[in-house]
């Protein structure tokens, strides 16, 4: 049996020729200065045993991943309550579409579009100011990867800020249905914030290790979300996790994963580990094409797929 360094290593080096293929995300202009060919991956297991290749060490823009995180915050504050307000069904449109909206009356179809991900951002804000409501999520991010050193990128941040011209479409549209309780301008300021959280493949992977031990951290024993909960987080990363691409990250790659436009993503396996991995390169769908390629060796090598 190969040590889980040794299959990580051999994974990544099956698809160094995929680096640098798809488009590095310009819409973000800060995004758009990332070198093309970088790679991380990690993993970290339940007992703790860590696994590192190329940039795993390395922060990049976590950008949607960080949805995970927010998701997590608000089901522990609202409880199901949040559900009447998103639902939990694949989009089968574009990360920020707009389209359904009108249809579904200002309800996103589940909480990892765009336009979900800012009524979970609205459901977090509750009464608080937008800097109290970004200081929480920073600092619940940072227990859940035990690494208070992690923070938010203000060129980001602000860069995204300065050009939501899409995301200030779809918060006005749903405003106008009574789907968002807080002003535009404050939903979006913790958005982007939110969005341009810092993190490298290594902080991610051990961030998402209570997803994979059904809730609670096995690091620590600190119970983030009950199993329940922990089993629907990850049924939405497994039916939503990749936009219109998430059948195809289902059909290649078969666990949960969360993808992010700075070429993060991160995948759960249940009971085994927490994998991330990174290469800013993307694919029409805005998932990183060459992480994608990995996890997919990767699940096929150690068999860790659960379809
Ligand atoms: N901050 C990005 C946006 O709102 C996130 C998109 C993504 O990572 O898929 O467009």
């Amino acid at each position: 049996m190969q040590s889980l360094q040794t299959q990580l290593e051999s994974t990544c080096r099956l698809i160094q020729n995929e680096i640098g293929i798809g488009k590095v995300a310009n819409y973000i202009p800060a995004l758009a200065q990332v070198p093309p060919d970088k790679f991380g991956a990690a993993i970290v297991t339940v007992t703790g045993e860590t696994a590192l290749v190329g940039a795993a060490q390395e922060a990049f823009s976590i950008q949607s991943i960080s949805k995970v995180f927010a998701l997590t915050e608000a089901l522990n504050l609202h409880g199901i309550n949040l559900w009447n307000r998103v639902g939990r069904e694949p989009s089968g449109n574009a990360f920020n579409s707009i389209v359904q909206l009108e249809k579904e009356k200002g309800i996103p179809r589940n909480p990892f579009i765009n336009a979900g991900a800012l009524v979970v951002t609205d459901a977090l804000l509750g009464n608080q100011s937008t800097e109290d409501c970004t200081g929480k999520l920073i600092a619940s991010v940072q227990t859940l990867a035990s690494d208070s050193s992690i923070l938010i990128n203000t060129t980001v941040a602000e860069s995204e800020r300065a050009t939501a011209y899409r995301n200030a479409g779809l918060a006005h549209f749903m405003q106008s249905f009574g789907n968002l309780n807080r002003p535009v301008n404050d939903v979006l300021d913790v958005y982007c914030q939110q969005c341009a959280i810092a993190m490298s493949c290594e902080q991610l992977a051990r961030s998402a290790l209570y997803l994979a031990n059904n809730g609670t951290d096995p690091l620590t024993g600190k119970q983030i979300v009950d199993e329940e909960r922990a089993r629907r987080i990850n049924a939405m990363m497994m039916l939503c996790g990749h936009y219109d691409a998430s059948g195809e990250f289902a059909h290649r790659v078969g666990i949960p994963g969360k993808s992010g436009v700075g070429g993060g993503i991160i995948a759960v396996v249940p009971n085994i580990a927490a994998v991330a991995v990174w290469s800013p390169c993307l694919n029409a769908n805005g998932n990183s094409h060459a992480g994608t390629a990995a996890l997919e060796n990767l699940v096929r090598l150690t068999k860790w797929n659960v379809l």
